[in-house]
């Protein structure tokens, strides 16, 4: 059995992109684990620039989408990295044992750190921070992108670095694995870059029908197709990527077969399409209705998550402590 540990930062409203890259996978993850912990990481949020008020209102709208897509506190530990102080405890017992050089060696910092006038120590301490969040739980496997192993072996380093300085005979911190879930990458509606809200390329999981449908009408398809009748590559088409996370596999075999043959044309194509995000989204828009209506459940499991994630985290903290010679 596995213990799960994964963060998302607070960015607002849940878009397909984050949708199908990850939470999707998460709330299968709820099944069959010891336990499985979900953090709104707002504290790593604070290395951008943010405005505490736009940050309030990130923070809620990300808890209601991840509930609404499916995240059950019943089955999982939801909260809010900030309300749970032993995560920047951890870290700074970790940044005692973390040598300056593997965090400049990081990938992430060096792409941040050459686009940046003057970079914040936090930039620098993020996986730190990480690997602080990840290790106060336990968690034997964390569900990452491609671009996070790097993090994750450097938590790893950390946790064999500290075991070695104190808990030698007995390794009391394990080394978390990643799990590289089937993670399906959505381009933007452009078709030119990853879906990302600051391209505003995006597609928001809550957004209505009409909604959806006037982003996707004019939404770029292979560009061979400029008539209806010249014959399309379904491979090169980003429409043709979200039939393959929304549509049925029957479905999915048409869609490629009129577009091979030019029997479609891409609007028709894109009406099938939003048909077969519908029986996704649905689902999702009417959780996220329930939960509308009822002010404080947010607010009501958030603070239980956060009270079981406590649990662990001030008996994490009791034996690094005792271990580090800072209990009589
Ligand atoms: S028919 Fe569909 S898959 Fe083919 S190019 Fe148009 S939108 Fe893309």
């Amino acid at each position: 059995m596995s213990r799960i540990f994964s963060g998302i930062q607070p960015s607002g409203d849940l878009h397909i992109g984050n949708y199908l890259g990850a939470v999707a996978n998460w709330v299968r993850m709820q099944e069959g684990r010891d336990a499985t912990y979900f953090c709104v990481v707002d504290l790593h949020a604070l290395t951008g620039t943010y405005e505490p008020a736009d940050l309030r209102r990130r923070r809620h709208e990300m808890a209601v989408s991840l509930l609404a897509a499916g995240l059950d506190p019943e089955r999982c530990t939801l909260f809010f990295q900030s309300a749970v102080p032993q995560h920047t405890e951890l870290a700074w017992i970790f940044n005692t044992v973390t040598p300056l050089g593997e965090l400049e060696r990081q990938t992430q910092y060096k792409d941040k750190s050459a686009r940046l006038e003057s970079v914040l120590t936090g930039v620098l301490t993020y996986p730190v921070l990480q690997a602080a969040d990840i290790l106060l739980y336990h968690a034997t496997r964390v569900p990452v992108g491609e671009d996070q192993v790097q993090h994750l072996e450097l938590s790893r380093e950390i946790a064999r670095r500290w075991n070695a300085r104190f808990a030698a005979e007995l390794p009391y911190f394990g080394e978390p694995q990643p799990l590289l879930t089937p993670v399906r990458r959505l381009m933007g509606l452009d078709g030119q870059a990853k879906m990302s809200k600051s391209l505003g390329n995006t597609i928001g999981l809550l957004e209505s029908r009409e909604q959806i449908w006037e982003k996707l009408r004019p939404a770029m398809t292979d560009p061979a197709r400029q008539r209806k009748t010249d014959r399309g590559t379904p491979e090169i088409c980003n429409i043709y990527a979200m039939h393959r996370a929304f549509s049925p596999e029957p479905v999915r075999q048409e869609v490629a077969a009129n577009c091979r043959s030019a029997a479609w044309g891409c609007i028709e194509c894109k009406q099938v399409l939003a048909a077969s995000m519908e029986e996704v989204l649905v689902p999702i828009r009417r959780r996220a209705a329930e939960i509308g209506a009822r002010p404080t459940y947010v607010t009501d499991v958030l603070a239980d998550g956060a009270l079981r994630a406590r649990t662990t985290a001030q008996e994490t903290m009791r034996q690094v402590y005792e271990r580090m010679g800072l209990t009589d």
